[in-house]
């Protein structure tokens, strides 16, 4: 049975994330200060609020990354870059760190950067931001659902412009509300997006971002758990030799027992995210093991090492030369290049040496499909930018309309970036709706 609800509220959010509460939290803090009554719902389909916070980064949560430049934080975005300049330069990191301290939360910074909470549980974030919101009147209602979200046609300024259908599983019921501006900070949701398409928004196609690459190969077979510090990776359009226009990643590579995984992997992963959607995730990967060296450098300290004499019988060869490289993997390596484990290094010709360069620093691998990160997933896709006002967060297109969050058309990093999108345009999102 649906019932009508009379008294409006002034603001409901749509999703318990972190976007959700900040954005609430702020927006009814404001009003408080300013001594203001005002109403504010969340509501949260899940039977626990706030349920990736509690999942994410090992039950740790990685809340954000200690970078503290607005114009280098972006730069760990590969979509939402540009719009989320303004919004950095209003609430960063430091912001981040500064909110959760006034709240008794402390972060600590591990030594690449990212920020944990200082007692290692995600519970302590979920703890924090669940006092934030009932100190500052918040109300939340979990295993509640939006169902419809309408406008009110022609509704005076202070009047509810949003009609909102729930959902309420506790009491088995439909209820209609009213609202006189509504937020969806409801995260990757496609039946959220439909809805909002609906209200005249453009979205962009959700597709995963932030995995790993399956690759059979037998030059990696049987090295699960092998990895070296600092690898480049490159995207080709196919397993031939056609390069695609996403930046090649450097960092550390993992080899796992399906693929390729690490930081190097995972990056790549999120800028060429779009890309191997369409081209159904299978691609050609160019691998370094060496980064930054050359093809040609290798190739020159290989034939610089073949003809020390002392170097000339011993096994396993030139390996010395790159330890980075692990010993099982830098066997298949030179297996691959036509080099036998019992080849005098002196014997060893000039094509296979350079054969043994190649490998690497540009060995060739297919990626056959996606595989999964258990640490951290996101969505790339979502609400059109260019529809969003970045100062207040509020629709382009219709008024009392906001967004925060994975919602949106932005997806960071691994490190605690996506966190950083969802406090920032939340936070924004609670000004603007707050004043
Ligand atoms: C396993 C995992 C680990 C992660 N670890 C990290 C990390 O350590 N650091 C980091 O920066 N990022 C991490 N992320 C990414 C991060 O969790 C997201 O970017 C972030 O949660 C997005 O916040 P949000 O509030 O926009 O959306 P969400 O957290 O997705 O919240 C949206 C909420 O809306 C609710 N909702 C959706 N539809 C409806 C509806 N119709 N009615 C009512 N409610 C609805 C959902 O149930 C959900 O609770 C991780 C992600 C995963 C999956």
């Amino acid at each position: 049975m649906e019932t009508e609800v009379e008294q409006p509220w002034d603001v409901i959010v749509i999703g318990g994330g972190p976007a959700g509460y900040f954005a609430a939290i702020r927006c009814a803090e404001i009003a408080q200060e300013a001594g203001r009554p005002v109403r504010v719902l969340i509501v949260e389909r899940a039977r626990r609020p706030l349920g990736k916070v509690i999942i994410s980064g090992g039950e740790r949560c990685n809340v954000t990354h200690a970078c503290f430049e607005p114009a280098k934080l972006v730069s760990y975005y590969p979509r939402g870059a540009a719009a989320l300049r303004g919004p950095f330069s209003r609430f960063q990191p430091r912001d981040t760190v500064d909110w959760f301290a006034k709240r008794g939360v402390v972060l600590k910074t591990e030594a690449d950067g990212r920020m944990f909470p200082i007692t290692n549980h995600s519970k302590t974030i979920v703890d924090c931001l669940e006092e934030a919101a009932r100190q500052a009147g918040v109300v939340v209602w979990t295993q509640t659902g939006l169902l419809d979200c309408q406008r009110i046609p022609e509704a005076a300024d202070q009047s509810p412009r949003f009609r909102i259908q729930l959902r309420r599983d506790v009491l088995d019921c439909e209820q209609v509300h009213s609202a006189r501006s509504v937020l969806f900070a409801s995260g990757s949701e496609s039946f959220c997006h439909s809805l909002i398409a609906r209200l005249g928004h453009t979205i962009e196609p959700p597709v995963p971002s932030l995995f790993t690459f399956k690759i059979t190969d037998t030059r990696l077979a049987d090295l699960a758990g092998l990895s070296v510090p600092n690898a480049s990776l490159r995207l080709l359009a196919d397993s031939a030799s056609e390069k695609v226009s996403i930046p090649p990643q450097q960092g550390p590579l993992l080899i796992t027992h399906w693929g390729l995984s690490g930081p190097a992997t995972l990056k790549l992963s999120a800028w060429g995210a779009r890309w191997l959607f369409e081209c159904n995730y299978q691609a050609g990967l160019l691998v370094n093991w060496l980064h930054p060296l050359s093809t040609e450098k290798v190739l020159e300290e290989l034939q610089s090492y073949r003809i020390l004499p002392e170097n000339n019988r011993k096994k396993p060869g030139a390996h010395a030369l790159f330890a980075q490289i692990p010993i099982r993997l830098w066997k298949r390596l030179t297996e691959a290049a036509g080099i036998s484990e019992t080849q005098n290094w002196a014997d060893v010709s000039k094509i296979a040496q350079r054969r043994l360069a190649e490998e690497l620093t540009a060995g060739c691998y297919a990626i056959e499909g996606k595989g999964i990160f258990k640490d951290e997933f996101v969505t790339c896709g979502g609400v059109n930018l260019d529809e969003v006002n970045f100062k207040t967060m509020q629709s382009r297109l219709v008024p009392g309309l906001f967004f925060a969050g994975e919602v949106l058309d932005i997806d960071g990093l691994t490190g605690g970036f996506n966190f950083q999108n969802a406090w920032t345009t939340g936070w924004l999102a609670g000004e603007a709706l707050g004043a």
